[in-house]
């Protein structure tokens, strides 16, 4: 059923496993752009990540909806892990606006991935519906992304805005090595997430 908001934040991701880069990047960006809702949305197939096996998404799925539980504003959508083939951006997008019209689309994202936009599927149409925003994470100084995009049309350019976030040197794949080593993840990523992770024996 179609929804009424003005605006809406989307935090797309493999996360394999969530943490708390992705929440505080979230939350950073839901009080700067006043958005009334942010939703996860776990990947798919996504199709630059071909290389390492990614943990089903039914698991990558219940980890970010526990992620998610505390925080009223945030809400979690299966509709790229129910969707058959390849994730892409433009597919979901589409979806959520047909979900939310009217409502302005913010996508948040690592200034890492934003990096990547410019290979992305129908990027143009992209940076037409939605803003992006690109949290700061580190290693990917802000003065690296203006580079980056001084090659694109300036009209798109001022449709991603960089928002610094708490440099958290978290990421999924150090926590997937850190499980796999045997070495803590506690205080990385939400306690009943880390506790899933543990029960179901992920990423041994
Ligand atoms: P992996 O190490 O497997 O690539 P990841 O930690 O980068 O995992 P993703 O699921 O790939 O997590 O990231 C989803 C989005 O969250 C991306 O836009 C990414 O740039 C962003 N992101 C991830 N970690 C952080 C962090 N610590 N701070 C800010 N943004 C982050
Ligand atoms: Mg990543």
């Amino acid at each position: 059923m179609a929804q009424t908001l003005k605006r809406l934040g989307i935090m797309g991701g493999t996360f394999d496993p969530i943490h708390y880069g992705h929440l505080v990047a979230a939350e950073g960006a839901r009080h700067a752009f006043q958005l009334e809702k942010v939703i996860f949305i776990p990947a798919g197939r996504p199709p630059h990540k071909t290389g390492r096996k990614i943990s089903d998404p039914h698991h990558r799925w219940i980890m970010t909806e526990l992620a998610v539980a505390s925080n009223p504003y945030f809400d979690t959508s299966s509709i790229e892990v129910e969707r058959p083939g390849y994730s892409y951006t433009i597919d979901t997008v589409r979806e959520v606006r047909n979900l939310y019209p009217g409502a302005e689309i913010f996508f948040i994202t690592g200034a890492d991935a934003v990096l990547e936009i410019l290979n992305w599927k129908n990027v143009n149409e992209l940076l037409e519906m939605c803003w992006f925003i690109a949290a700061t994470r580190p290693g990917y100084p802000l003065g690296n992304l203006k580079r980056r995009l001084a090659g694109i049309s300036p009209e798109y350019v001022k449709r991603i805005i960089p928002m610094e976030v708490p440099a958290l040197a978290i990421s999924s794949t150090e926590i997937r090595a850190r499980v796999q080593e045997g070495r803590p993840i506690k205080y990385l990523l939400p306690e009943p997430v880390e506790a899933y992770i543990l029960n179901r024996g992920l990423y041994k």
